[in-house]
């Protein structure tokens, strides 16, 4: 994004009123006009109109910028930079309330990946928005080890977003009537939450019982879509029947056995999202000229460092740097930022094959929560990222392209194990920080 207005094909001025001046003008009519920032800003601050009511009283863009006089009065910041945006307010209003502008986020390429997957054939570029300088630049240099190796493959295993509500129960007795009752009519529930959507599908309902609680850890295939509001949508004509037939209460439409961006056992093994998984054999000569190390230096590390290291820290992610990976892609493609912490749910293996001459390396993501339609995908930038992935909207079939792009962030995190952990084998994690980060 350029830092000249002036420079956008957007005719909109996001800018243009952002001068904190105006904010005290004397000759602002009296009230000001709807169009007016600083009279805006200026009733905001008398209490004559609440900051998140500005949309309902001028349009988008003039709202933010009414937002940005004052909040600039009120800490003494200048938002001169946030107010540079490339997108029209009123677009990004199912995302973000009491707008003020954009936080720019650098983002870069790495690849091509060549992955050959279930959703996906050919080589990749994946763009990775982050402000960790080195880190595209080891994915970058996985990227191509893994090239010069052939190819990884890549595999959407599961593909199921849950949303778990809590229901109060009397006593177990009645726990277990509601749980069979749920386990017999779970015909019933498909059809009131499949009755909210046209593309999801549910795929399974379990129950869990502790004590008068009574959980329901609704699945489903929510095809393109990341799926959280579609799931909670259908989730809660799910309950009505729920509550409707049984005597169960429901408590929260959200139990937390769902589990949404928290760490949770069950996202690792049960999976959430897309469970995915890449992997990769690389000829000892390719490790040797593109990593500066051998099979058996990344298998040793690899296990002392991601298996017995995380298993003694009791870690939920057993790998070198997934999140990295998952959350500059997730910032750069539209995702969800939050869920990151499940996409962290990552085992990262090296074996040493064929009498030292191939090392095999995998990652399996247990729960990337990834979408192609909806949430921030809409988003120009965001957009514009998935389609260098070439996958911006609903996949055909649907689901398709939400699948691929699992499986592309699934080779990049590959790429990305492979590069630290070759760094760390050569000792040069701390230069390449050095040259490149600081
Ligand atoms: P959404 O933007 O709410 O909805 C996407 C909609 O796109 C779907 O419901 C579907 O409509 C439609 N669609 C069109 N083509 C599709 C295709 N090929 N595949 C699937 N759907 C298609 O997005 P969402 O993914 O359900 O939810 C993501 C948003 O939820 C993000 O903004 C995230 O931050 C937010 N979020 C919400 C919660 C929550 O508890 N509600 C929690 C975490 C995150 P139909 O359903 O009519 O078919």
């Amino acid at each position: 994004m350029t830092s000249d207005p002036d420079d956008y094909d957007n005719p909109i001025d996001h800018d243009g009123s952002n001068d904190s001046e105006d904010f005290d003008d004397p000759d602002t009519p009296d009230g000001g006009s709807d169009a007016d920032p600083a009279a805006l800003a200026e009733r905001v601050a008398s209490g004559d109109l609440s900051i998140h009511e500005l949309e309902s009283a001028t349009d988008h863009e003039t709202a933010a910028a009414a937002r940005r006089l004052f909040v600039e009065r009120e800490t003494d910041a200048t938002l001169d930079a946030v107010g540079r945006y490339s997108f029209d307010a009123a677009d990004a209003d199912p995302n973000i309330e009491n707008m003020i502008g954009a936080v720019e986020v650098p983002v870069g390429v790495a690849g091509p990946v060549p992955v050959s997957g279930g959703a996906v054939e050919g080589a990749k570029y994946l763009p990775l928005a982050t402000t960790e300088g080195a880190l595209v630049a080891s994915v970058n240099r996985g990227c191509t080890a893994i090239r010069d190796s052939g190819r990884a493959n890549a595999r959407v295993l599961k593909s199921r977003m849950t949303r778990a509500p809590v229901f109060r129960v009397t006593d177990v007795t009645e726990a277990e009537a509601v749980v069979a009752w749920v386990r017999e009519h779970t015909e019933e529930l498909r059809e009131a939450a499949e009755g909210t959507t046209s593309h999801g599908q549910l795929v399974d309902a379990t129950p869990y019982v502790v004590g008068d609680s009574v959980f329901v850890r609704f699945g489903y295939d929510t095809k393109d879509a990341m799926g959280m509001n579609m799931a909670t949508i259908a989730t809660q004509a799910a309950c009505d029947v729920i509550e409707e037939r049984t005597p169960a209460s429901l408590i929260a439409l959200s139990g937390n056995l769902c589990t949404d961006k928290k760490p949770a056992a069950i996202d690792a093994t049960q999976g959430r999202g897309r469970t995915v998984t890449a992997d990769v054999c690389i000829p000892r000569e390719v490790l040797e000229d593109r990593l500066r190390t051998t099979p058996e230096a990344v298998a040793e590390i690899n296990t002392r460092k991601n298996l017995v290291g995380s298993a003694k820290a009791v870690s939920l992610g057993f790998n070198a740097q997934a999140a990295n990976v998952v959350a500059a892609a997730f910032l750069a493609t539209g995702q969800d930022a939050a869920q990151v912490v499940e996409g962290a749910n990552t085992i990262t293996t090296a074996n040493v094959r064929n009498g030292g001459e191939t090392l095999y390396a995998s990652v399996s993501l247990a729960s990337l929560e990834v979408g192609t339609v909806g949430g921030g995908t809409k988003l120009p930038t965001q957009a514009e990222s998935l389609d260098v992935v070439g996958v911006r909207g609903g996949g055909d079939p649907p689901g398709g392209n939400a699948d691929a792009l699992a499986e592309v962030i699934a080779a990049g995190v590959l790429a990305g194990e492979l590069s630290l952990l070759g760094a760390l084998a050569s000792r040069h994690l701390s230069s390449a920080h050095e040259q490149l980060g600081r």
